[in-house]
């Protein structure tokens, strides 16, 4: 026996900001969505839109506002959600890139900066979307309202880190996003609305699927705290589709509680259960933890699996006996903690000091060169899951084993052969005289006859 198979994707939102850029007409500064339309310049020139699907099955978009986003293709394997998410980072790099080019050639100059965190200078809060296939049943809500806890707990293992001023002082907490959710939805009417987005579609045969939308998440910069957050997630939900409950697990107040966990570096606060009993976010996670070993007992695991489950035990581990050292190369809030706490030490700055502001904000940022993410990884303090070749190939080549390869099959002749196409996650149109559509209903099929006469159609 193994996992069911199921269908994952992730969508990163960027914060983007430019540095030190001066117009020769000193006119007003270069704002995140002047910054944004020179980051998308490329993409609109050759896509004729900001909102484009890739050959590696994959969607690169500007929505309203200014912040860029990448959605990875659906994947059937966690490991491969992280090849194709760094994908998406190297590819918009290299936007970025060309938009600092291109500020330089209008005599603007300065430097544009992706930043793969959670707020942006002005304080606006953005997302990381994780998308779970589930199969679709009638009680879904109740599922979902099973998971918030989880979601609510796992930013002890998953968060990003993040400083927190307060007038008594700045402390280190687990997550960015939590304080913002917080704040945005301390009135929200239902437990779930700011953990998961309850919006049905499913990209996939309504009949039996559902899309489970998770909007809570931190974007996590270690390959290793993506594949953790994935991972265990993953098996959370094989435990609760194969009908176990977790309902002595629920909490009177999962936004208060949101906050309450991020706050508490030692995981230990209790927390009230809808039971009348009170767990701590540790305990909680620890209790997921051994339910899910139970529940795979026996089970073929994949690698990648086994990895993720190894990982939830010893980033607890970490928790429980303080010695965060256990996992500082692996998860982003320790990677930071570590980092920023090695610099206090040498400079004696505190954590609002500028300097270990711009620390902090460095490690979000993408940029091989101005980030710090690849340094560290070069001096061992940053754990690595892919490799740089398999990146690179991830930029142009989809998942092998999903529609994901229809799509980037499709996509790529079309680009190919200079036809008018339209895409989206179940459909591929060509936009010829036959105005033929293609819709592929199933999410695992990565083979289809149709799809094969559709490329064959727009000839050599
Ligand atoms: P929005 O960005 O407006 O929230 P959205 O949630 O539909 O829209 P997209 O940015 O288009 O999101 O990204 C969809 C994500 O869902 C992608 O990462 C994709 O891989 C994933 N996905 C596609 N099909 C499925 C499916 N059947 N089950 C689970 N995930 C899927
Ligand atoms: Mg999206
Ligand atoms: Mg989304």
């Amino acid at each position: 026996m193994s996992l069911a198979p199921r269908i994952i994707g992730i969508e990163t939102e960027y914060g983007i900001t430019v540095d030190g850029a001066r117009r020769p007409d000193s006119g007003p500064p270069i704002g995140a969505d002047e910054a944004a339309r020179y980051l998308f310049r490329k993409v609109v020139e050759w896509g004729r839109s900001s909102n484009v699907f890739l050959r590696n099955g994959g969607r690169l978009y500007l929505d309203v506002g200014s912040h860029p986003e990448y959605a990875t293709a659906e994947c059937d394997d966690v490991r491969d959600v992280v090849v194709q998410d760094r994908a998406g980072e190297a590819i918009l790099n290299d936007l970025a890139e060309d938009a600092t080019a291109r500020l330089a050639e209008e005599g603007i100059g300065g430097r544009v900066h992706l930043l793969k965190n959670n707020v942006d200078s002005a304080g606006n809060a953005f997302g990381c979307h994780e998308n779970y296939l589930v199969r679709r049943r009638r009680d879904f809500q109740r599922t979902v309202d099973q998971l918030v806890p989880f979601f609510v707990t796992r930013q002890i293992l998953t968060g990003a880190g993040a400083v927190r001023e307060t007038a008594g002082g700045a402390t280190y907490c687990f997550s960015q996003r939590s304080e913002h959710l917080w704040d945005a939805m301390s009135s929200a009417t239902t437990r779930s609305r700011p953990i998961i987005n309850s919006r049905d579609e499913p990209h996939g045969d309504p009949d039996l699927y559902r899309r489970l939308h998770v909007i809570s998440g931190d974007s996590s910069v270690a390959e290793t705290t993506t594949l953790l957050k994935l991972g265990m997630t993953a098996l959370l939900l094989d435990l609760l589709e194969s009908g176990e409950r977790l309902d002595d697990l629920l909490l009177v107040d999962p936004m208060r509680s949101i906050r309450d966990v991020s706050r508490d570096l030692t995981a230990t606060t209790p927390l009230e259960l809808a039971s009348g009993r009170r767990r701590s976010a540790l305990e909680m996670q620890e209790e997921y933890l051994e339910r899910v070993l139970a529940h795979t007992a026996g089970m073929t695991l994949r690698p990648v699996e086994q990895q993720a489950l190894e990982l939830w035990e010893r980033g607890l581990r970490a928790l429980r006996t303080g010695d965060h050292s256990l996992v500082d190369t692996e998860l982003d809030w320790a990677i930071k903690e570590r980092l920023v706490e090695r610099y206090r030490a040498g400079s004696g700055a505190g954590l609002t000091d500028m300097r270990v502001q711009r620390l902090l904000l460095a490690y979000h940022d993408i940029s091989p060169t101005d980030g710090l993410a690849d340094k560290l990884c070069a001096r061992g303090l940053m754990a690595r899951v892919a490799t740089d070749e398999e990146i690179a190939t991830a930029r142009t080549t989809p998942p092998q084993t999903t529609r994901a390869k229809l799509r980037g099959d499709f996509v790529a002749a079309a680009q190919e052969r200079r036809r008018d196409h339209t895409v989206d996650w179940v459909h591929l149109k060509l936009n010829d005289a036959t105005q033929h559509t293609v819709l592929c209903k199933d999410p695992f099929a990565s083979s289809d006859e149709r799809v094969a006469a559709l490329i064959a159609a727009m000839g050599t």
